[in-house]
């Protein structure tokens, strides 16, 4: 019997491992710069965290989570996002003591029952931060700003980064209220896809951000500006974009963009590729004032953001098998038991200081010691036989100038660390 990968999900292979990790690190890196420190909440939570806090009548909690009832009988489901769990956690453990304003960040695979695609995955990953506790203004512009840093340090070019306010709860409400007018009208009605049809009376602003063509021409075509924001979240929005003019990040605002769960307020904003064609977010976020206090906590705001890293290495078109495989500094090859065992001897030594090396573990004949060590793209091998041994040294070739010295075995880690630097 041969099993296969669910559907949806994918193994990330040693050929492409490098390109994770390199983007794994620049965020890190990234993320420190900014004073962001790292929390990781188990890929698991009740099923009633993301109801309540991404939304009941949202494409995510209504058919995309993998649910299930444990042994416990307990509504469980695989994360689909990482904001409600870091919020979660932020009050459960009390951080908000700590220090009220904190700021997070996660790596890690989420999880959507979606129809599978290019770019769409069952397990994808997110990469993301969450600023919790402060109103500013300038926070906004901050993750917007690591952002469009992020994506430029995993080689994204030519994304557009769309802006929008979607005001306070109540300013919502207000805009709500006008696209369910809209939106029930006879002749729009009509023109809604089946989901939309649904939307228009129970999320409306779910419409916004349908991705179906015919869905998105309608509301291009009788959706135009309405007036719903109260001046103060007239004035934050404002503010986060003179924060943005002044380090010069490039924007556009774009009255559509709405975002597909509940919980965001005031500033939303999505990072798309023309690249990566139908599914063109590498990633996107926003305010969410109204979440903390949602979930028991205090009355604060807090932003965040998540790129999806599957998606913007598809964009910074980094193609799986160009670098990788296992690199070694020495290939250890070994002529004989005797020399085996002296090898085995000198591997140890080589890495306890540091060297990579590798041996061929079914003592094969030189030749093809010679042919695994290119495989390794080894920079030296260390050949060791009967001779060397009687010797106490072991012959080092450079495979790159084919050059040959004879190197004592005491100083054999000196010798090739001074060679590798
Ligand atoms: P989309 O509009 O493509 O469905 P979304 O609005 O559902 O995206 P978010 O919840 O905002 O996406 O997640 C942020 C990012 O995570 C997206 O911009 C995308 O890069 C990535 N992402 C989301 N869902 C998937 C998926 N199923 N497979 C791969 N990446 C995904
Ligand atoms: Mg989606």
């Amino acid at each position: 019997m041969k099993y296969k990968t669910i559907r949806g999900t994918r193994d990330i292979l040693p050929a492409e491992i490098s390109q994770w990790q390199d983007a794994e690190n620049a965020a890190r890196e990234l993320f420190k710069r900014y004073g962001y420190s790292e929390i990781r909440t188990p890929v698991m939570e009740e099923t009633g965290l993301f109801i309540k806090s991404v939304g009941e009548d949202t494409d995510i909690v209504k058919k995309e989570m993998f649910s299930f009832r444990d042994r416990g009988e307990r509504d469980i489901s695989l994360r689909p996002e990482g904001t409600a769990p870091i919020v979660r956690a932020y009050l459960e453990n009390n951080l908000v003591n700590l220090n009220p304003f904190q700021k997070l960040y996660y790596i890690g695979p989420m999880f959507r029952a979606e129809r599978p695609q290019a770019g769409r995955l069952r397990q994808f990953h997110q990469v993301g931060i969450e600023a919790i506790g402060s109103n500013s203004p300038a926070l906004d512009a901050e993750v917007i700003i690591v952002m469009a840093g992020l994506l430029d340090s995993f080689g994204v070019k030519n994304y557009t980064m769309k802006l929008n306010n979607l005001g306070c709860a109540d300013d919502k409400k207000k805009l709500s209220k006008s696209l369910k007018e809209l939106f029930s009208k006879k002749e729009v009605a009509s023109l809604l896809c089946d989901d939309c049809k649904r939307r228009a009376a129970t999320n409306p602003l779910r419409v916004l951000d349908c991705k179906i063509e015919s869905c998105k021409v309608v509301v291009r075509k009788y959706f135009k500006e309405v007036e719903f924001l109260c001046a103060d979240c007239k004035k934050h929005f404002d503010d986060v974009l003179k924060f943005l003019d002044l380090v010069k990040i490039k924007y556009a605002v774009d009255p559509y963009i709405v975002r597909g769960l509940d919980y965001y307020t005031r500033t939303v904003f999505e990072a798309s590729c023309g690249s990566l064609g139908a599914q063109n977010a590498v990633g996107a976020g926003g305010r969410y004032d109204n979440l903390i206090s949602d979930m028991g906590g205090p009355v604060t705001g807090a932003c965040g953001f998540a790129v999806g890293i599957d998606r913007a290495l598809i964009a910074a078109g980094k193609v799986p098998g160009e670098t990788g495989g296992a690199k070694v500094d020495v290939f250890v090859a070994p002529l004989g038991e005797e020399a085996y065992k002296k090898a085995f001897l000198v591997l140890a030594d080589l890495r306890a200081s540091g060297i990579s090396c590798d041996i061929d573990y079914e003592s094969r004949s030189l030749k093809s010691q010679m042919r695994s060590a290119d495989k390794l793209k080894a920079r030296f091998v260390l050949i060791i036989g009967d001779d060397e041994i009687k010797k106490g040294e072991a012959a080092l070739r450079n495979m790159q100038t084919k050059e040959q010295v004879c190197v004592s075995f005491d100083k054999l880690a000196a010798a090739i660390n001074g060679k590798i630097e």
